[in-house]
Formats: structure tokens, C-alpha cells, sequence
């Protein structure tokens, strides 16, 4: 049975207060901490080898580490709450089940690189997590978790929850910023990176919930234990959140480095009603499809980016024999079509583009030529934008085609779907 690490107290009763949070050694890891001098903490996290689990994998500590000493501004913490990615279900669990995990991570993270200030962005749909955060938030104030001279070690530290109106492109960090001082989210250029000029002009970190969330573990327990609970340099646990044509859907917690096919057949139940399997998207929408014979990967950064894929927020969607591959895709066309900011012309002009050929293939219409035509679009758009949408809908784009082009060119050929028109199952 494998270690859960942010998933133990998720079916506690009353899990997300702080009673029951401090029963199980809550906040004990902020007293840790604030025992340890600030670079300290940081050097823990960084052996620990924690990598971001919003999706670049990029190191916490390491990240932490690139804030400037000295400012003149103060510092501040985003915390990544948007999760806007579809397939992506796994930081409002953190939210509503265990909020105070994200509290201590928070204050452990202002302590480390100088910063006595944290904004819990979340998405505004997020009505039950909002609630929830705000619950904790009020109880750590007045339990002195939260305030000034936390636990009377001299050090302040206040966290505000920020709700987001609902847009995608608001989980890109700059956007995220953006947002979060009341402007249209749109990202920024960069450089200048956030870790030196961020929100309100100061330096700031951004970390994704999950991220943060394993904080406090890495504090009390040790960065041995947590590099080791994963492979070589995808070290810790995973919330796998996993959806689509599974038997059991949700989020299951193991080991990173778990083999995608342990997730989808042992814990998963196997594909509804025995079907075959025909497709998986390993990491959330923006991650390249993996097809039916590549699923003896395991599900950490490193082993995903050397079949062409990404692990992403490890959300994986699962879909059967019965899926169109073009049906599928032109979906998620329209999805970032929609989400598209407008700032740069290659994503502002080239995803709707290519959501309205995928959509004419789809209905029957596809010209010959139309696939080189995506290829080409997605060309001109990978590497050319501002921030990574563009890129994200142009790598599962080309990920479709390359691995299930014959049902591209059926498609095309045949002048219909030729698994048939979309049946609702509900
Ligand atoms: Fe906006 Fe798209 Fe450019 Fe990102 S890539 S800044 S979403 S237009």
C-alpha cells in the first residue's frame, strides 16, 4: 500500500479544520521552520528534490532561491489555485479537504524567501474551495497561525484568498499576477521573470496548491523521505487526478513514477464496459496524446518527456475504442480558441484556425491538404507567443495527427466520422 502524504486526512471527518489538522501534527512543521534560518528551509526543500506540480515540473526550491535578497519592494507568494486545465481536479481537493496544508506550506514558503505576504488565487467557479479557504484562513488568524508574530517567532505573515473570474489563461503565472492586482489577465513578456519583478512590482514566487501543500511534510519529515518516495529526481507522491472512460474515476494518490497502466487497470477498474483502450492524455489537455501501446510509461517528468509527451498536472483522460480522435481534438480546439487573450497574433489568429479546419473535417467537410495545413499552423505557433496557450493547443494538435492520422484521412476521404455521429450518454 502506498504512502498518501496529501491525501491521509481527505475522508477524516472534519478534515478541514484546524482541530483536526493539529491533532495530526499541523502546523508543527511552521514551528520547525521558523527554528531554522530562512536558506535553511530552502536548502531542505531543494534536496528534497520537489518539483512543481502545476504542470513545468520546475524545482520549488530552486525557484525560491532566485528571489533577490535585497528589495526595496516587498515580496510577495501567488499561490496557483486557478486550475483551469481541463482534466485538472486534483488542487480542489487540497482546497476543500485540507486547507490548512496549504496555509502552513504558504507561511513556510513566505519564511524561506523573505516574504510576509501570500495570495490564494483561485478560480471564481471554485465557490466551495473559496469557502473552505476562508474558514481556515479565519480560524489559523485567530489561532496566531496567521498574522503578526506568527507563533511569537517575530515573523508576520499575512494570506488573502483572491477569487479569478473564470479564465484559463489566469493559471499562466504572469496572467495570474495580472489578475491578481485587478487588471484584464493577460500575460506578460518576459524577462523580467517574477522572481524579481512579480505582483505589484516585487519580487514574487508563484506555486501551484499541490506543490505548496507538501511543505510542511518535507519540513517534519525530511528531504530523504521525500526524494525517496519517488524515482531519480521525481522525488514525492502524486495526485493523479484520472477521468474519462476509466471504471473508477478520481484522484488517486501514489508514488510518482507510477506506470500508467498500474493507474488506468489496478487502481482505475480498467476501461468502462471492457473495451479496449485506444487513447490517453497523460497530463492535461495541452500534453501530447499517448496511444494504446505506449501506456507501460511511468507517470513522472522525466520518463513522459522521453516518449514526446508531458506529465503536466498529471491529469490523465482516458478514452475507449468508441472516441473519435477528431471529435476529440476539436473539442479542445475550441477550448483554447476560446481561451485565447488576443495578444499575439500567432495564437490569437492560428488557434481558431485550426479549430475551424478540425471542425469542417469533422462535419464531413475536410479538404485534401488540411492536415499539412494544422502541421503548418502549428508550426508558425509553437515558440512564437507570448505565453505557453498557444503551444498548448498546438502540441496536442500535432500529437493527434501524428499518432491517429488515418482517422484524420478518413475522415477527409470518406466525407463523414466513420465511427458515427456523437451519442450523448447522459
Ligand atoms: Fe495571449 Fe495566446 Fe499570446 Fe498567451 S499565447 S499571450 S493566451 S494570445
Amino acid at each position: 500500500m502506498a504512502e498518501k502524504v496529501l491525501s491521509a486526512r481527505f475522508e477524516t471527518a472534519d478534515s478541514m479544520s484546524l482541530a483536526t489538522y493539529q491533532a495530526d501534527g499541523g502546523y508543527t512543521a511552521l514551528k520547525k521552520a521558523l527554528e531554522m534560518k530562512p536558506e535553511e528551509v530552502i536548502e531542505v526543500v531543494k534536496a528534497s528534490g520537489l518539483r512543481g506540480r502545476g504542470g513545468a515540473g520546475f524545482p520549488a526550491g530552486l525557484k525560491w532561491s532566485f528571489v533577490p535578497k535585497e528589495s526595496d519592494k516587498p515580496k510577495y507568494l501567488c499561490v496557483n489555485a486557478d486550475e483551469g486545465e481541463p482534466g485538472t481536479f486534483k488542487d480542489r481537493y487540497i482546497m476543500e479537504l485540507d486547507p490548512h496544508a496549504i496555509i502552513e506550506g504558504s507561511a513556510i514558503t513566505c519564511y524561506a524567501f523573505g516574504s510576509n505576504v501570500a495570495y490564494i488565487y483561485v478560480r471564481g467557479e471554485f465557490k466551495l474551495p473559496i469557502k473552505r479557504l476562508e474558514q481556515a484562513l479565519a480560524e489559523a488568524r485567530q489561532a496566531g497561525l496567521v498574522g503578526k508574530n506568527v507563533l511569537e517567532s517575530g515573523f508576520d505573515f499575512e494570506m488573502w484568498v483572491h477569487p479569478g473570474a473564470g479564465a484559463y489563461i489566469c493559471g499562466e503565472e504572469t496572467a495570474l499576477i495580472e489578475s491578481n492586482e485587478g487588471h484584464r489577465g493577460m500575460p506578460r513578456l518576459k524577462p523580467p521573470f517574477p522572481a524579481v519583478v512579480g505582483l505589484f512590482g516585487g519580487p514574487t514566487v508563484v506555486n501551484n496548491v499541490e506543490t505548496l501543500a507538501f511543505v510542511p511534510h518535507i519540513i517534519n519529515k525530511g528531504a530523504e523521505w521525500f526524494a525517496g518516495l519517488g524515482p531519480e529526481k521525481n522525488g514525492g507522491t502524486k495526485l493523479y487526478g484520472v477521468s474519462g472512460h476509466v471504471k473508477k474515476p478520481g484522484i488517486y494518490e501514489l508514488p510518482m513514477g507510477t506506470p500508467l497502466r498500474e493507474i488506468i487497470y489496478d487502481h482505475c477498474g480498467g476501461i468502462r464496459n471492457d473495451r479496449e483502450l485506444k487513447a490517453v492524455i497523460p497530463g492535461g489537455s495541452s500534453t501530447p496524446v499517448l496511444t494504446a501501446d505506449e501506456i507501460d510509461v511511468n507517470m513522472d517528468f522525466d520518463s513522459l518527456a522521453k516518449i514526446g509527451s508531458m506529465l503536466g498536472s498529471g491529469a490523465i483522460i482516458v478514452m475507449d475504442q468508441t472516441t473519435c480522435m477528431v471529435r476529440a481534438i476539436t473539442r479542445l480546439g475550441k477550448f483554447y480558441a476560446h481561451e485565447s487573450c488576443g495578444q499575439c497574433t500567432p495564437c490569437r489568429e492560428g488557434v481558431p484556425w485550426i479549430h475551424k479546419i478540425l471542425e469542417r473535417i469533422e462535419n464531413g467537410q475536410g479538404r485534401v491538404g488540411d492536415i499539412d495545413l494544422l502541421l503548418s499552423i502549428c508550426d508558425n505557433i509553437q515558440g512564437n507567443t507570448i505565453c505557453p496557450l498557444g503551444d498548448a493547443c498546438a502540441m496536442p494538435v500535432r500529437g493527434f495527427i501524428d499518432k491517429f492520422s488515418p482517422e484524420f484521412e478518413e475522415h477527409i476521404e470518406k466525407g463523414k466520422c466513420p465511427i458515427g455521429p456523437f451519442v450523448k450518454p447522459w
